[in-house]
């Protein structure tokens, strides 16, 4: 990986606490699943090293929160210009420990480098207001304030999208973090924070600790100086960590799974749609909270959508994402190919056609691949339909009419993402009103920007990240009533 790099000092396996790069007593190893060769041995600075960060977070706060916001939003915006300007280097370290393909890697940091961007403009903006009050010669106003030391546990979907949508409002806002990226990807995290280090952010403002997640877990949402909890990744962890901060009635901010619906009505631009099922689907090889997990077709347009569907699915290269022609990279590791290909097994065994794919690919390209995947004639009982596929499988569905539509649309826990496609201006208010999500994409199969709100309801989350609603979720709205006036 080094050899890849044009600035090799970004590659760093020791974590970064109170402005130090500190060991650990033990090493895990990070591996490229497009190959399964090991990239790098990470320090695991465990509990000890997650009580000094949280220590060193909240030192630096009392600072920190007082520093002017404006140079708080110039020291974010250069953290910005740094990542931009190592791009390069940022992507190809997701792609080695992730294995999406260069360009969406790439693709990824700019995205991330967008939220830093957003949020240093966003923090500047900020303001209160005053009130009428009941009270005779009273008068009364808001002032909103950081909430104190954050700790973030980010995935390894998106190694550097997920840390910067969370550090940059929170640092902007005068919060101080301590950040534990996932064991998979700690290497795009550990390269933010040096660049975080080199943009001249104080020491203990921003900390990246690697390690156990059981052992650090608890220290980050029990320890009475940390204020909020920000996590993005599976549900069932979203759960335990919630519970877990509810002891000291922390703030939580939770980017949990999804199960996202993706409608297409019997007026859609059928081409259009199988393209926007491909960009949904397909990019990090369908790991994302995000990817379209059950395609709801209506039934006059199924099968149509199904043959164009098959003729671009046959069409995906599979491969390492640094070879230039690979579509999509391996999934995160052989555990989650065998995840998704139960799934896809279990589709079958119920009576589902798998049109193309439904099969691991990791003998034949010796990594943990798995083969771009159509299935159809499944029902919505069908676990592949109930579960997070989080894998290239896509799934159509059958429906009727929009009522119907949108019963089955909405008979899932989570409310994260939904996609439909119509050209009839009364179905777009009608259906995305009528969705139970954070979010609709309409003719569009792709959601998220630095300045718009991304979250989820139901059992996929707690909060907003993004634009301006991103930066007030690390603030407190405090009221301050004078008398005597
Ligand atoms: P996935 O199954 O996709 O890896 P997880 O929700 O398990 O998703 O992981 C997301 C993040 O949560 C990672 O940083 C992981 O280390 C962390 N994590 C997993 N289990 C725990 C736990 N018990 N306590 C704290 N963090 C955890």
């Amino acid at each position: 990986l080094k050899s890849r790099l044009s600035d090799a000092s970004l590659l760093k396996t020791d974590s970064y606490v109170d402005g130090r790069w500190v060991s650990g007593e033990t090493a895990f190893a990070v591996t490229n699943p497009a190959d399964r060769q090991q990239i790098a041995e990470v320090a695991d600075v465990g509990e000890t090293g997650a009580r000094k960060a949280v220590a060193a977070a909240h030192e630096a706060f009392a600072k920190w929160k007082r520093t002017s916001v404006f140079e708080r939003a110039r020291l974010v915006m250069a953290w910005h210009d740094l990542i931009m300007e190592h791009v390069g280097d940022l992507g190809t370290i997701i792609t080695a420990e992730m294995g999406k393909p260069l360009k969406e890697a790439r693709g990824e940091v700019a995205y991330g480098a967008g939220f830093v961007k957003v949020s240093a403009e966003e923090a500047t903006r900020l303001h209160g207001e005053t009130l009428p009050v009941q009270f005779p010669g009273a008068r009364g106003w808001t002032i909103r304030q950081p909430v104190g030391v954050v700790a973030c546990i980010t995935p390894w979907n998106f190694p550097s999208a997920m840390i910067t949508r969370k550090c940059a409002p929170a640092l902007a806002a005068g919060c101080t973090m301590v950040v534990k990226p996932a064991p998979e990807t700690p290497l795009s995290a550990l390269a933010l924070a040096e660049l975080a280090d080199r943009a001249g952010i104080p020491r203990g403002v921003f900390n990246v600790i690697c390690g156990d997640a059981e052992a650090i877990g608890p220290v980050l949402t029990r320890s009475p100086e940390v204020a909020m909890v920000g996590f993005t990744g599976s549900t069932s962890v979203g759960k335990l960590l919630m519970r877990q901060a509810a002891d000291g009635v922390k703030r939580v901010s939770l980017e949990l799974g999804g199960n996202a619906p993706f409608i297409v009505m019997d007026d859609a631009d059928v081409e259009k749609a199988a393209e926007g099922v491909l960009a949904s689907k397909f990019r990090a090889g369908g790991q994302t909270c995000v990817s379209a997990n059950r395609i709801i077709a209506q039934d006059s347009i199924a099968d149509d959508l199904i043959e164009a569907l098959k003729a671009k699915i046959e069409k995906v290269k599979v491969g390492s994402g640094f070879e230039s022609d690979t579509d999509i990279g391996p999934l995160i590791h052989d555990e989650a190919v065998g995840r998704v290909h139960k799934l896809v097994e279990h589709a079958r065994e119920k009576g589902a056609r798998i049109v193309t794919g439904g099969r691991p690919l990791d003998d034949e390209l010796g990594g943990s691949f798995y083969a771009p995947t159509l299935i159809a004639g499944g029902n919505f009982d069908l676990d592949i339909a109930r579960n997070e596929i989080f894998g290239p499988v896509a799934s159509v569905y059958r429906a009727g009419d929009e009522k119907e539509i949108l019963r089955v649309a909405n008979d899932t826990p989570y409310g994260l993402a939904a996609y439909v496609y119509t050209r009839d201006i009364g179905r777009v208010h009608r259906i995305s009103e009528g969705l139970d999500y954070g979010m609709v994409g309409v003719n569009a199969p792709m959601v998220g920007s630095p300045s718009t709100p991304f979250g989820g309801v139901k059992e996929s989350g707690i909060g907003r990240e993004g634009g301006k609603w991103g930066v007030e979720e690390f603030t407190e709205l405090k009221f301050v009533l004078l008398g005597g006036v």
